[in-house]
């Protein structure tokens, strides 16, 4: 079976690692030119990489802690131990909770919302639930505007959403909300560090477990190779990419976020498409600052911050096991990402030192500074992940995972568990790879099936 994998982010490896054990033919052909996708180390400095895409995990990722071990990679706890620091309406106070100084009854009342809408969603079928409908329809804004009378709550509910989904809450429906939170294994394990989502990150940088699947692969990876048409016929298919070369395949894996799936010429044409003009982009931006240690812990801060006055929603102590540099990583998200992304590199920088002086004021200046911007990133259009706007749980849904012919579609957006985080990633890699050495990829090749 000759397979080609269009996308060498954490999705398309995975399955093209499978596909190879099972015995396929496999190419790999990536747009970038480099592998990882999402999973990006950034040089801080000559010995110290950080993560400028996907970052933490948790227990329950279990097949990416299998994946981690298997790779002889190791993991390491997230620090967060110490006071946070919050800047919530230009005041700034340091208190042992990770919980902002605001209403406890209002945030727990809002708690209480988010998590009946969490447990009323199918997580198998978020377009079969009860209210999905109406509730696809009806944006967070919307929702929001009906549901969020005390103003603590309103302060606080776009912390929260841009911190889990990089989100505005203009641009996701509520049905989205509800089933981005409960696949990710519902609220607290998502927001917590310790025994949560964050407990720990991969040492080296997330995106070295990418490095070792892709040098199982070798040269069957090809870099700097996009896919811009998948044509179907009687004969086979046929992959070409930008440079025109046509690659043959007996099955495609298309392990790419929706909005890029979306542009790729299938010849036949989508029967359903795999992104609508509602499907928008998460929007983040990574800050790192560097210190010659994490000199915040000397003041019995965590480093942990949370700010309504951008333009970092939060930061994290993200300083390497050995305590050998110090290193804080800031998060701009949602809307602010948009303004923050507009500036000059200049604008950005003035920005951040000054929203650090007034966080952290007994800091030095940081020694090292880097910038990671997906907003503008046209191989990933969405992150975390795409977002699905009003409607799209209920056209997009059902056919998230069939096949179109031989195609076959893979990527975190493609899972239902653990949809936009890495886990999910690796699931859909190994649910494709699955199908196609199960042999349910015996599908007519012929334009009527297609089109059908
Ligand atoms: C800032 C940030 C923070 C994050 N934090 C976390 C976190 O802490 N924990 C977590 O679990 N997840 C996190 N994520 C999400 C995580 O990175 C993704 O869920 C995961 O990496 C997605 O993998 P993927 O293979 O599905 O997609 P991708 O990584 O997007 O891979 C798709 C690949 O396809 C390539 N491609 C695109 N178009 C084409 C084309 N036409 N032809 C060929 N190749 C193409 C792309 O270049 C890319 O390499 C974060 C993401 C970002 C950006």
């Amino acid at each position: 079976m000759r397979v080609v994998v269009a996308g060498a982010g954490l999705a398309g490896l995975t399955a093209a690692v499978e596909l190879v054990q099972a015995g396929a033919e496999v190419t790999v052909l990536e747009a970038r030119g480099r592998v990882g996708g999402r999973m990006h180390g950034v040089r801080l400095d000559d010995g110290l990489v950080v993560d400028g895409g996907a970052a933490y995990l948790g227990i329950r990722h279990t097949e990416l802690l299998r994946l981690v071990r298997e790779c002889g990679l190791e993991v390491v706890s997230t620090p967060m131990s110490g006071d946070s620091t919050f800047l919530l309406s230009g005041r700034t106070t340091t208190t042992a909770s990770r919980v902002p100084p605001l209403d406890a009854v209002a945030l727990g009342d809002l708690f209480d919302k988010l998590e009946e809408l969490v447990g009323q969603v199918r997580p198998d079928a978020p377009w079969l639930s009860p209210n999905a409908e109406p509730r696809d329809r009806l944006t967070v804004a919307q929702w929001l505007a009906e549901h969020l009378g005390h103003p603590d709550a309103r302060t606080f509910f776009p912390l929260f959403l841009g911190e889990m989904m990089a989100a505005d809450p203009s641009a996701i429906s509520v049905l989205h909300m509800a089933f981005y939170l409960n696949s990710g294994g519902g609220i607290r394990y998502l927001n917590a560090f310790e025994g949560g989502a964050q407990q720990w990150r991969i040492d080296g940088g997330a995106h070295r477990l990418c490095e070792v699947l892709a040098d199982r692969l070798g040269d069957r990876v090809r870099l700097g190779q996009p896919v811009s048409r998948i044509e179907q016929n009687v004969d086979g298919i046929v992959v070409q990419d930008g440079a025109g070369s046509r690659h043959h395949a007996d099955e495609v894996v298309v392990a790419m976020p929706p909005l890029l799936a979306q542009r790729i010429d299938f010849r036949p044409g989508l029967r359903t498409p795999r992104a609508t003009p509602a499907t928008g982009r998460g929007c983040a931006v990574k800050v790192h600052l560097g210190y010659p240690a994490p000199i915040w812990r000397e003041h019995g801060l965590s480093g942990w911050s949370v700010s309504t006055n951008g333009p970092l929603l939060s930061t994290v102590d993200d300083s390497p096991p050995d305590d050998s540099a110090g290193v804080l990583t800031g998060f701009v998200t949602g809307a602010a990402a948009s303004a923050f992304s507009a500036l000059s590199a200049t604008g950005q920088r003035d920005a951040v030192l000054a929203h650090v002086g007034r966080l952290f004021p007994r800091l030095p200046r940081p020694t090292k500074y880097a910038v990671t911007d997906w907003l503008s990133d046209p191989h990933s259009m969405g992150c975390y992940a795409a977002l699905f706007g009003p409607g799209d749980w209920l056209s997009l849904g059902p056919t998230l995972t069939e096949p179109h012919g031989h195609v076959h579609f893979a990527g975190t957006e493609t899972s239902m568990e653990y949809f936009g985080l890495m886990e999910g990633a690796i699931r859909s890699g190994r649910r494709v790879a699955a199908e196609l050495i199960r042999g349910d990829a015996a599908i007519p090749t012929s334009e009527e099936a297609l089109a059908r």
